[in-house]
């Protein structure tokens, strides 16, 4: 093995082709930052007072529950009695200057451990030289996943180790056969019994028979072991790393990568770039690479490296819940980074918004602009301005300033917050977002302590805490007058598809019963929300369904080119005054299209009857369309056939994910402009060009379910759990949200479910408690460490019951010349969040290709920045990873293997446009969950615990014969079944005496009295309950055909549409980083 990895580093070299992230990958580059974007430099703060002193202010009834000192912030001064401290102005608070040394920075910081070595163990090393020589990797009865390759008809038969395929790397010289970092790796000895393809065949592995001399491994170090001391950063690896430098000849990026995998990469042009080409899955002629399907290389017995020793996803999570899980968790720190958010944790707002509300990529911003762009780290935040808190944190407090309104400073418009500071004995107020001086208004007018803080400051919530709503006054209501109720439109296909699946009687079924749960207001005694009813196929029919009609009445409407709502009194009632008529209209309408041989259907014309009908009653609200195919009558958007599987993996696959512009677009802009939000439940049975049927949908707060080929029996429930929470999330309408920023930085872009007007003002329709909006933030000047960047994001709304509200959420972040502060201040889950969004977003205007090396440079670039900045020197041979940011590549792997960014012609245009267009409104918590599932071993829990248990790592290696394994992703549920399960489980959780008499397309689980069978069941229902949206549970045993669906959710191995297992991806990461290096 050579020895050349250990050379000493060249300079770091940061001009990288294609490494400038967004800039030089994702289409336009951004504006330049505008300097003065406030107006003028920013004026300097007022001295800090001479110091904080104990003034206990008793709080208010109805007010903030009693501070309570926050556990993660023992290491800092505490300056008064209060451990509630809002500062005056931020430049003026001794706790806000000061850079937090909590619990958690600690434990994030230089908590740079170096892993070891058990890269070393990966041990490609078969050629590898004396000394270096790898001892045998520790090996586990787990398979390692098989080769993924072709021979087709290979099937069923176990794969037999060839000592001959053993660890070939590439060839070097050849570029199509230097990728192949995967191949030794994944090449572990399969499963007994496994069926993993037939014999290897050499030939097709990657590249060729090794080449003497060539070794990508070498040994582990001796004394080198995860467990070592933390060093600065987590290192990784060791020689071998330096092995596999020299199995990749010549370099990198858009060359031949080191990372295509065995049997795919060989095979065509396109797959040529590592990153950039189609990575692996399935080729032409290569159907269903998949292990454990026909088609797999059969692989030697590897060495394999212990997939324990690089960083998992599931020890992240369990380690932070044993450290905060249970706790609380103050937002009285500026820049404190928050636990994990799959950690269980109560927060209690002391002056910043939670966590639940706003999620930052970073909670230190970097001084300077080119720090920023050193990094390359996104600045950016996650706001979920409509997040559901536990029923043990308060609501947020409404403050009501009567006619006068809130109070705002006068130049930059931000609402009173903590982050004012008021001076001249309380008579004037200096903004800390623009630091304008503001004239306190004689109502609003209070004396201060000897802290200089107002007397009445826990008597306010805007003064003391991070989130809270203003009443509105007229000023912020549409033509100056209050809003009326909002109103919801059910309004159902009734084309002949849908009468015959029994999906219009089970709507309206349910109608009756989930109309009885509209939302409302908190101690209302009904819902304020009025409903209408409309069905259609070719034409519309309305429904009158006024209180004193016996019986409904129908209106239909034929010109679709003309939408127009043929009646204004009865066709939005509201529900209780009506119920008997709507009753009698539910109960006929199925009838009424009983004998339809209606096959075709309108859709532009349905959602433009909506947005008429809010414009007549002068309202917002949202329409619940249920829709089964394309819409191909003559009408306005009218759709035609126009996927083409020809434009995957090339330049115009882009072209699939963009909507047909014309109506739709007109017609998003006409929603966002009433505040009608689209909501889409669709069950197609093929294509339907869901990218333009659901643009709309992507620019109102929409959502999009879809039920391919919907059957009443297995999928109805599914269906109606998405129902049932959709109609009763809490929710807002005809919004306008602005992010307000302190000067310095500002926010530059927005990906949501919204609508943009300018490059201010975020316009939705509706927002619900799930939907989420990421902001970038991009640097207009130097950032103060002192006084540190704020941010406030103000939404204006209209409530279920039709008041007009504003929202406000305020959070503070460090900034720091430090690039290693930055660092520490990650949030992975958050990071992922942002490039899963712009990636997403990109896929509109670029080759996938691209966005795919973008990702893996940017990767690279924040990882190698790291290293050479912040972490204490090492061989270069080592992968030194952030500890905040250490499973960032595995979420980064499991990215680019989504279905937008594969480029898989196996995956259906509407589910990789479905996938894109949902991603783009998820919060950080469905990002997470999405990216790396929940794998849970059921098999050997403790059924009388209340606990669940433990995840394990997304891999094949984790599952055994005889478990049983739930898995959900939040919008898959699978339960596993190894196929040796014990006959007395498979008895208690299905009744049946074993596996072979599972009925094939069993989706739920029978209700048995034993207590594994309730504990399983509890599972599940609590994670249904969880989750934003219904998942359908699917049973799958070990090695029957379904089970592939299952697999391709093993996001640590190779993907199955494509894509590098994680162990691949970590070291071509590596290699990366090492060029970059040098
Ligand atoms: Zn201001």
């Amino acid at each position: 093995m050579s020895q050349q990895g250990y050379v000493a580093a060249p300079p770091y070299s940061q001009a990288q082709p294609g490494m400038g992230g967004y800039q030089g990958g994702f289409g336009a580059a951004p504006a330049q930052p505008l300097y003065g974007h406030y107006g003028g430099p920013p004026q300097s703060f007022n001295a800090p007072p001479p110091g904080m002193v104990k003034s206990p202010v008793s709080a208010a009834a109805g007010m903030p529950p009693p501070p309570v000192s926050s556990p993660y912030n023992s290491n800092v001064q505490q300056n008064g009695a209060h451990p509630q401290r809002y500062p005056p102005s931020p430049a003026a608070s001794a706790p806000y200057s000061q850079p937090p040394h909590s619990v958690y920075n600690n434990m994030a910081s230089s908590a740079t451990q170096q892993l070891t070595n058990q890269m070393t163990s990966m041990n490609l090393g078969s050629y590898a030289s004396g000394p270096m020589q790898s001892p045998p990797p520790p090996t586990s009865s787990v398979a390692q996943q098989p080769f993924q390759t072709p021979p087709p008809g290979m099937g069923q038969q176990p794969m037999h180790p060839s000592p001959q395929s053993t660890r070939m790397l590439s060839p070097p010289q050849s570029p199509s056969a230097s990728m192949s970092m995967g191949g030794p790796l994944m090449g572990g000895p399969p499963m007994a019994g496994q069926s993993m393809g037939g014999p290897p065949m050499v030939g097709q592995s990657m590249g060729g028979p090794p080449m003497a001399g060539q070794s990508m491994g070498s040994p582990p170090m001796a004394g080198q072991s995860m467990g070592s001391p933390p060093m600065a950063g987590q290192s990784m690896g060791g020689p071998q790393m330096a092995g596999m430098g020299t199995a990749f000849p010549g370099s990198p990026p858009p060359g031949p990568g080191g990372f295509l995998q065995p049997g795919s990469g060989l095979t065509g042009p396109q797959q040529a770039g590592q990153f950039g080409g189609h990575m692996s899955g399935p080729q032409p002629g290569f159907p269903g690479a998949f292990p454990g399907a026909p088609g797999g290389l059969a692989g030697p017995p590897q060495k394999k490296l212990d997939p324990d020793s690089i960083p998992g996803i599931t020890q992240v999570i369990v380690e932070d819940r044993a450290k905060f899980g249970g706790q609380i968790f103050s937002t009285n720190i500026r820049g404190q980074v928050p636990p994990l958010i799959t950690t269980d944790f109560t927060v209690q707002d002391q002056g910043n918004a939670s966590p639940r509300f706003i999620r930052c990529t970073t909670y230190s911003l970097p001084c300077t602009a080119d720090l920023a762009k050193q990094c390359q780290v996104p600045l950016a935040s996650i706001i979920k301005p409509f997040a559901s808190l536990p029923k043990n944190e308060a609501p947020l407090y409404v403050v009501n300033h009567g006619d006068t309104g809130p109070v705002r400073c006068n130049r930059c418009k931000a609402y009173m917050c903590p982050y004012m500071q008021f001076i001249d004995g309380g008579r004037r107020y200096q903004c800390g977002f623009c630091n304008c001086v503001n004239e306190v208004p004689v109502f609003y007018f209070q004396h201060l302590d000897h802290m200089c803080r107002r007397v009445d400051f826990y008597e306010r919530p805007e003064l003391s805490l991070g989130s809270y709503e203003f009443v509105a006054t007229l000023d912020y209501c549409k033509n100056n007058k209050p809003p009326n109720p909002p109103a919801f439109i059910f309004m159902i296909d009734v084309s002949y598809n849908n009468i015959k699946s029994g999906l219009v009687k089970l709507i309206c079924d349910e109608l009756k019963t989930l109309l009885e749960k509209l939302p409302r207001e908190e101690g209302a005694e009904s819902s304020a929300i009025k409903v209408g009813f409309v069905t259609y196929n070719k034409v519309l029919h309305f429904y009158n369904v006024k209180s004193s009609l016996a019986q409904p009445q129908m209106m239909v409407v034929s010109d679709t080119a003309e939408m127009f709502v043929p009646l204004l009194d009865g066709f939005l009632v509201n529900y209780q005054d009506s119920r008997a008529v709507i009753y009698n209209l539910l109960d006929q309408i199925p009838d009424m299209f009983a004998d339809t041989n209606e096959s075709e259907t309108v859709f532009a014309p349905v959602i433009q009857a909506g947005v008429e009908a809010f414009k007549a009653a002068e309202c917002s609200g949202k329409l619940f369309i249920f829709h089964s195919s394309m819409p191909t009558a003559e009408a306005p958007g009218k759709l035609k056939n126009r996927d083409d599987k020809k434009l995957v993996n090339t330049d115009k696959e882009k072209i699939l994910f963009q909507p047909q512009k014309g109506v739709y677009e007109q017609l998003s802009k006409d929603c966002v402009t009433q505040g009608c939000c689209v909501d889409l439940f669709l069950f197609p049975s093929q294509y339907l060009d869901l990218a333009t049927m659901a643009d709309v949908c992507s620019h109102t707060g929409g959502s999009v379910y879809k039920y391919n080929n919907f059957q009443v029996e297995t999928d109805g429930e599914h269906f109606l759990r998405d129902l049932r929470k959709d109609v009763q999330k809490n929710i807002g309408f005809d919004g306008i949200m602005r992010v307000r920023t302190s000067t310095g930085f500002r926010a530059t872009d927005f990906f949501g479910a919204v609508h943009m007007n300018n490059t201010t003002d975020i316009e939705m329709a509706a927002v619900d408690c799930d939907k989420a909006v990421t902001v970038e933030f991009k640097h207009d000047d130097t950032l103060s460490e002192d006084t540190g960047a704020l941010l406030q994001c103000a939404l204006l709304y209209t409530t279920i019951s039709g008041q007009r509200r504003l929202r406000i959420h305020n959070l503070s972040l460090n900034c720091s010349s430090q690039l290693s502060e930055l660092y520490k201040s990650c949030e992975t889950d958050s990071l992922i969040n942002f490039f899963a969004k712009s990636a997403y977003r990109a896929v509109l205007n670029q080759p996938i290709k691209n966005l795919r090396e973008i990702l893996v440079n940017q990767t690279a670039h924040m990882l190698a920045c790291y290293r050479k900045n912040c972490a204490s020197p090492s061989a270069a041979s080592q992968l030194i990873l952030p500890d905040s940011m250490k499973v960032f590549p595995v979420y980064m792997n499991s990215l680019m293997k989504t279905a937008p960014l594969v480029g898989s012609t196996e995956l259906p245009t509407d589910d990789r446009t479905h996938q894109r267009l949902s991603v783009m409104a998820m919060g950080v918590e469905d990002t997470q969950l999405l990216l790396y599932p929940r794998l849970l071993p059921l098999h050997n829990m403790d059924v009388s615990s209340e606990g669940v248990p433990a995840p394990v790592r997304c891999s094949e290696e984790r599952l055994t014969d005889s478990g049983t394994f739930l898995l959900e992703n939040g919008n898959s549920m699978f339960l596993w079944l190894g196929q040796a399960s014990p006959p007395d489980l498979i008895q208690n959780l299905f009744n049946v005496p074993s596996l072979a008499h599972l009925q094939g397309n069993t989706s739920s689980l029978p209700e048995l009295d034993n207590p594994l069978s309730k504990k399983v069941r509890s599972i599940i229902s609590d994670l249904l309950d969880k989750r934003p949206n219904s998942m359908k549970l699917q049973i799958v045993r070990q090695r029957d055909k379904p089970e592939m669906m299952f697999r391709q959710f093993l996001v640590e191995d190779k993907g199955l549409h494509g894509g590098a297992s994680y162990m691949d991806f970590l070291c071509y990461v590596h290699r990366e980083i090492r060029q970059l290096l040098t």
